[in-house]
């Protein structure tokens, strides 16, 4: 049995019950990186042996589907959240079903999720795009076909990048589009920033080093907000 295990995206406190259970009793954790999972392992006083995956080698990928077929229980994990969600593993999930595998998804931390019940916008659709593009064509290209689906669009940006896209942001929807950064959630300086794409940008462009992880929400102007909370 394979079991999707989500771990925390910056506060330990957010592994779930479950998830603890799982990683106690499983034969072994497949990860991401070894060295980072052993971390949060050794944290909770679990000890298990570690296989790495790696999306880009089919070898590695083999190696952990062969533990599952010989009947090993194994929790998949990634550096934090939820796997295979803008993090590698869907790769070995479906491998695991292809050859007859059962696999289970466990619920728990994901940056798109926490981001956006916190952002207070929507309560219905939203267009996740995860890591763009690095290309700024290629990128601007998809913003623009995301925005124009007419819901919010969530995109998880590096520190290094947060003010190009910003920027970009401002150059393909218009300088107002507001904008909602969630920035080192669940972590001791969580912050919310919240404003015009051209306002955040300068913003942040005055600081020496924009440091964190970021989600980055962009919103509707407000007379064209959907009442997406109607049916609730
Ligand atoms: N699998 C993870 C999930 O379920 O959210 C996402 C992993 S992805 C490699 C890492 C990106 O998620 C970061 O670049 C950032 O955009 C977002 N992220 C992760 N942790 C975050 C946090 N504590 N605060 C804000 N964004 C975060």
């Amino acid at each position: 049995m394979l079991y999707i295990v989500p771990t925390p995206i910056g506060n330990l406190q957010d592994i779930t019950l479950r998830a603890l259970d799982v990683l106690k009793n499983c034969d072994a954790v497949l990860c991401e990186d070894t060295r980072r999972t052993q971390i949060l392992l050794s944290h909770f006083s679990i000890s298990k042996p570690l296989f790495r995956y790696n999306e880009n080698d089919d070898f590695s990928i083999r190696r952990c589907v062969e533990h599952l077929q010989a009947g090993k229980n194994c929790a998949l994990v990634s550096d934090c959240g939820t796997p295979c969600i803008s993090d590698p593993g869907w790769k070995l999930v479906k491998e695991a079903l292809a050859v007859g595998v059962k696999v289970t998804s466990l619920p728990g931390p994901s940056a798109v999720a926490c981001a956006l019940a916190g952002a207070g916008i929507t309560g219905g659709a939203f267009t996740f795009l995860g890591f763009l593009p690095r290309k700024p064509g290629r990128a601007a290209k998809l913003i623009s076909t995301a925005y124009g689906v007419g819901n919010p669009v969530v995109i998880y940006e590096s520190p290094y990048r947060v003010v190009k896209m910003l920027g970009l942001i401002a150059k393909t929807l218009g300088p107002q589009t507001p904008v909602i950064l969630a920035r080192e959630l669940s972590k001791v300086y969580e912050e919310w920033l919240r404003g015009t794409a051209a306002e955040l940008e300068a913003n942040l462009a005055k600081k020496n080093k924009v440091q964190g992880e970021f989600v980055m929400i962009i919103d509707r102007p407000h007379k064209e907000q959907p009442d997406d909370n109607a049916d609730f």
